[in-house]
């Protein structure tokens, strides 16, 4: 059944999220402070059809059709007649909290209240609702979102089960496949990904291998699509940093020691793809 969603945060994943709900039929109101950000968004979306109707996996008619179904939104005030607010602004707990404590406010009684958050608390953004616990969960999509099945459903502590089961629904309704999780530090995939990216980079700076020997390693003998250094340098090596930071501070466990290769190399601004270069050149001549 189509609904009204409402997307705060038009930028990477706000567009993604956005394409994939207009997709399933939903109208989406996609909210951005930035009037750049908005257009950025749109123009992701519209990129993003393009190719799907290049390689003829949608016609050009319903590619028209989904980018209608989204409106950009500077107000707040606009998301009272959504039955579905997803938050996607950037992983920063004090913009979540001015985010969250007028949306909360300004959504309708009913409605599921969600963050993409990837390693905040989902338990904390949920105290920012002003008592909308019940109805408040996290929908963790996959990057890049119109092309990845995952969605994480991550019941925080207050999350009621009625909330839970129609994020399910929703996810399913937009195409995804969910699996539920309690909110601890990373969810699954990052509590998993992140320390077997890290002991890539421990490995390196052990001298166990060259960066080539450790991804082909991992792609001929365990099947892996990607190597772990080469999904770093997707990821980002600031992001992959943020993130096990994050791990490692809420857990207090060593098992998720940053390695101080890694730190070293954000610091020289070696994020990966984005910079040119991380574990391997990206730049024309590498
Ligand atoms: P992004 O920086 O691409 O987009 C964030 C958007 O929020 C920007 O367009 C910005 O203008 C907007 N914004 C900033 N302050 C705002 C405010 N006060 N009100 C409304 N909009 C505001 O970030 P992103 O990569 O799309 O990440 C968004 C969220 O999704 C984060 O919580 C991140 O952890 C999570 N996430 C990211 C990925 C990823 O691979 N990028 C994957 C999964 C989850």
């Amino acid at each position: 059944m189509s609904s009204r969603v409402a997307v705060l945060g038009a930028g990477t994943m706000g567009a993604g999220i956005a394409q994939a709900c207009a997709g399933a039929g939903h109208e989406v109101l996609l909210y951005d402070i930035s009037e750049e950000a908005r257009q950025r968004g749109l123009d992701a979306i519209s990129s993003s059809l393009k190719r799907f109707v290049s390689r003829e996996r949608m016609s050009q008619d319903d590619a028209d059709a989904l980018l209608e179904r989204v409106s950009p939104s500077a107000s707040l005030a606009d998301i009272g007649a959504a039955a579905v607010v997803i938050e996607a602004v950037p992983e920063d707990l004090g913009i979540k909290k001015k985010v969250w404590q007028e949306a909360a406010a300004a959504a309708g009684e009913g409605a599921l209240l969600a963050t993409n958050t990837s390693s905040l608390s989902v338990t904390e953004i949920a105290s920012f609702t002003g008592g909308r616990e019940q109805r408040f969960c996290g929908l963790h999509f996959f990057n890049p979102v119109p092309m990845l099945p995952l969605v994480e459903v991550v019941r925080a502590r207050l999350t009621s089960e009625e909330t839970v089961q129609q994020a399910v629904q929703f996810a399913e309704g937009i195409g995804k496949t969910p699996i539920t999780c309690n909110d601890t530090p990373g969810f699954i995939v990052n509590r998993l990904l992140i320390p077997y990216m890290n002991d890539a980079v421990h490995a390196l700076a052990e001298g166990v291998g060259t960066p080539e020997d450790i991804d082909r390693a991992m792609k001929l003998g365990a099947n892996m699509p990607l190597g772990p250094l080469a999904l770093c340098d997707l990821v980002g090596l600031d992001v992959a940093l943020a993130a096990a930071e994050s791990l490692y501070n809420e857990f207090q466990d060593p098992k998720f020691r940053i390695p101080p290769l890694l730190r070293q190399m954000v610091r020289a601004g070696q994020l990966g793809r984005k910079t040119g270069v991380g574990f391997y050149d990206y730049s024309e001549k590498g």
